[in-house]
């Protein structure tokens, strides 16, 4: 599937729309529309029930988006969150030099590279010198004269109150992670949680990214869904961050497999090495999927050891450090951050569910979405328009537990196509004899089978399929 006709195909079905589109759009803005945004709320609720709600170890939190600005200096993204930009002299497009060195070894499978190589933080002049000696080309119209590499910071600016000086600045978070960490002590005070535990997060940050692009995988307005996980630090119980590193890749996996029922053959595990590792990372782990464009990170899981809270807490000399009730021991946490846009998840989730078939009449998309997933769970057809109010008698028992949709236009089996296009997973026929009876028809979006079932028993019944 080509990216464009995933675009195209979202817009056409209300899942996304481009932003202030009526005015020529803003660039990579988007808007979620009537699908989308139940589709993004769905996957947001399957992520805070499976890690918040199902886990005793587990709370959620929900800081503010605007921080005190000396939390950024702390976490070192006012000093070092900026990427290597340059422009092409030729066709004036700006890039970034770390990306497009990243494709050319994913290209190429270039065996030079790690000795040049240092992820996120590898110097200017480095990826200078290789782009030049590799002779790697503009994408945009294959030029290989390009400016000087500049760092660019990503945080957005913004003023507080009514003066536009620098005592005022104030920038949108650029992830959630910051706030649980400035909270952990009021969490730890206020939830008697003991470590291990975690705090969950679900919320808007802002990149200026130079390159956004591909849809909605790199935005500069998206939603995180971070979780900090708190263990037990190296010098307490040697290795055992590890253990929970490793552990929590498997939770991850399994939610995006199992709950979220993305294609386990789209995805794969892509671990950083220690030359790409950031300096305080004792490991990090990708989970990486497959999008038309290539292979893209779509949850980072990162062994970030102590780092945030010592910093923290030397800044702003609160005492971060935790008291262990049972080893009697105070000791400054290390922590697991399982890290996951929820835009990237829900691109993941629409490029997994997608499926055409052939209907005789050519081609049809079906979305096969989870019950659980799906933006409407059941649609509510009449078979005949004259049987509208019995089928909206119908449609009101329902909407009441479930998100339905109503549909009265055209023949049924267009109607079904329709709803099998936007992935409701049960279409309900209502037809006057069975409706006397009592009973109605329900569809199975994926078989195609119709079941009879009694209306009493119509709410239990979408409940186990996992409406
Ligand atoms: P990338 O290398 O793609 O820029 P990153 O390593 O900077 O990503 P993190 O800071 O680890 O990303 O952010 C955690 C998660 O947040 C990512 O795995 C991704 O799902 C999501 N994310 C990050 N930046 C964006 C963005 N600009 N638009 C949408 N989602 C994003």
């Amino acid at each position: 599937m080509e990216m464009k006709d995933l675009v195209s195909f979202a817009v056409a079905k209300g899942f996304v729309y481009q932003g202030s589109e009526i005015y020529g759009g803003l660039a990579n803005a988007w808007d979620y529309g009537p699908n989308g945004a139940l589709l993004k709320e769905n996957l947001k609720n399957l992520w805070i029930k499976h890690f918040v709600q199902k886990r005793s170890d587990m709370v959620l939190l929900d800081a503010a988006i605007l921080m005190n600005p000396q939390t950024w200096v702390t976490s070192g993204h006012v000093g070092g969150f900026s990427d290597p930009l340059m422009d092409c002299k030729s066709c004036k497009q700006r890039l970034r030099a770390d990306k497009l060195v990243e494709e050319y070894v994913e290209a190429t499978g270039d065996a030079e590279m790690p000795a040049e190589w240092a992820g996120e933080s590898t110097p200017a002049a480095n990826l200078t010198a290789y782009i030049a000696k590799k002779g790697i080309k503009c994408p945009n119209c294959g030029g290989t004269d390009f400016s000087d590499i500049k760092k660019f910071n990503l945080m957005f600016k913004t003023f507080q109150g009514v003066t536009e000086d620098s005592t005022a600045t104030v920038y949108l978070r650029p992830e959630t992670a910051q706030g649980i960490f400035v909270n952990f002590s009021n969490v730890v005070r206020t939830s008697r949680k003991k470590v291990p535990f975690g705090i969950a997060q679900v919320g808007k940050a802002f990149r200026n990214e130079i390159t956004p692009k591909n849809f909605i995988f790199r935005t500069r307005e998206f939603e995180q869904m971070e979780i900090e996980f708190f263990c037990e630090p190296e010098s307490i119980a040697p290795g055992k961050h590890l253990e929970w590193h490793e552990a929590w890749k498997t939770v991850c996996w399994n939610f995006l497999t199992k709950t979220v029922g993305l294609k386990e053959d789209l995805m794969r595990f892509r671990n950083h090495g220690p030359d790409e590792l950031s300096f305080y990372s004792a490991a990090t782990t990708d989970i990486e999927f497959y999008f038309p464009f290539g292979w893209g990170e779509l949850w980072g899981i990162a062994d970030r050891t102590d780092y945030d809270l010592s910093a923290h807490m030397k800044e702003s000399k609160a005492d971060l450090a935790y008291f262990d009730p049972f080893t009697n021991q105070k000791y400054v946490p290390f922590v697991i951050e399982p890290s996951l846009g929820l835009n990237r998840l829900m691109l993941v989730t629409l490029i997994s569910a997608y499926d055409e078939v052939d209907s005789g009449e050519g081609k049809r998309v079906v979305l096969r979405f989870k019950p659980e997933v799906a933006p409407v769970k059941v649609a509510v057809l009449p078979l005949v328009k004259k049987l509208s109010e019995e089928a909206k008698k119908v449609y009101d028992l329902l909407s009441d537990h479930f998100v339905c949709e109503y549909d009265d236009a055209g023949a049924i089996g267009k109607r079904y196509y329709r709803m099998d296009e936007i992935g409701v997973p049960f279409s309900i026929c209502v037809d006057s004899e069975n409706f006397e009876a009592g009973q109605v028809t329900v569809r199975d979006r994926d078989t195609g089978l119709q079941e009879t079932v009694k209306m009493d028993d119509l709410v239990e019944y979408f409940r186990k399929k996992g409406c």
